[in-house]
């Protein structure tokens, strides 16, 4: 009785994890398995969503974001949103043509019991999808064309944006991320959001994000969050958000 009890409560605790956005707790429990072989099995998980494969390799961010975070990260954090999120549509065939941004868009089409880990755990596989695709071993710089027009002409200058950027990205409270959107009346701003809460579902177009869990940076950065934000500017991809900059618009 006691070993049923212990057992129900454990399988309690593991899946509200999985269900909140509490994927960091979850992949804690298997820092000692191959990450590779297990994101491998998840990749291939049959399902509607699939886990994009990193663009690069996992040093090829160093010295600014280190192998064992990028590692863990995409094979880890991204798979299990991919995950989750196949396995809560897989009960409904009506979404299986949707996409997670048509879904995200209007949570309202979404069915109300899945609504909440559609919105965690699809957000997760949005945001992060955009992330990895955002960086690269040859970024950092500057924007250049139309979005560096519209960042000057928003922010005042590109240093002025980067400084507004890091400053929210500081201030954000707990888990979430910092965002350059494009608003619906076409307005350049700076926003955050909680958790994997996306700009799509206020309407606004993310143009760029930058991931301030604590999952993104605190093998390497510990508590010091402003210093990774500082950094990451040397991986950001500009070439790619120009593009995200003309899909926008
Ligand atoms: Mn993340």
């Amino acid at each position: 009785m006691t070993l049923k009890r212990r057992d129900f409560l454990y399988l309690l605790t593991a899946s509200v994890g999985a269900i909140t956005a509490g994927a960091c707790q979850a992949s804690g429990n298997n820092l000692a398995a191959s990450p590779t072989t297990q994101a491998t099995k998840i990749a291939q998980t049959p399902g509607t969503f699939t886990l994009p494969p990193l663009p690069y390799e996992y040093n090829a961010l160093e010295p600014h974001i280190d192998a064992r975070t990028m590692q863990f990260h995409h094979d880890k954090h991204h798979a299990a949103y991919v995950k989750n999120l196949n396995d809560a549509v897989s009960k409904y065939p009506q979404l299986k043509n949707m996409s997670a941004e048509d879904m995200l868009r209007d949570l309202t089409k979404v069915p109300e019991d899945i609504r909440t880990t559609v919105r965690n755990n699809g957000g997760g596989h949005v945001n992060h999808s955009m992330f990895w695709e955002i960086m690269s071993p040859k970024g950092g710089g500057e924007p250049t064309g139309d979005l560096a027009k519209a960042i000057n002409e928003s922010f005042g200058s590109f240093d002025a944006f980067k400084a507004k950027f890091n400053e929210a990205g500081t201030k954000r409270f707990g888990s979430g991320w910092v965002w350059l959107v494009r608003t619906t009346t076409g307005k350049l701003e700076i926003a955050t959001t909680a958790n994997q809460d996306t700009p799509l579902m206020d309407g606004n177009y993310p143009i760029m994000g930058n991931d301030v869990w604590e999952h993104a940076y605190y093998l390497k950065y510990q508590n010091l969050r402003a210093d990774y934000l500082k950094a990451w500017w040397n991986v950001v991809n500009w070439t790619e958000i120009n593009k995200r900059y003309e899909k926008a618009i």
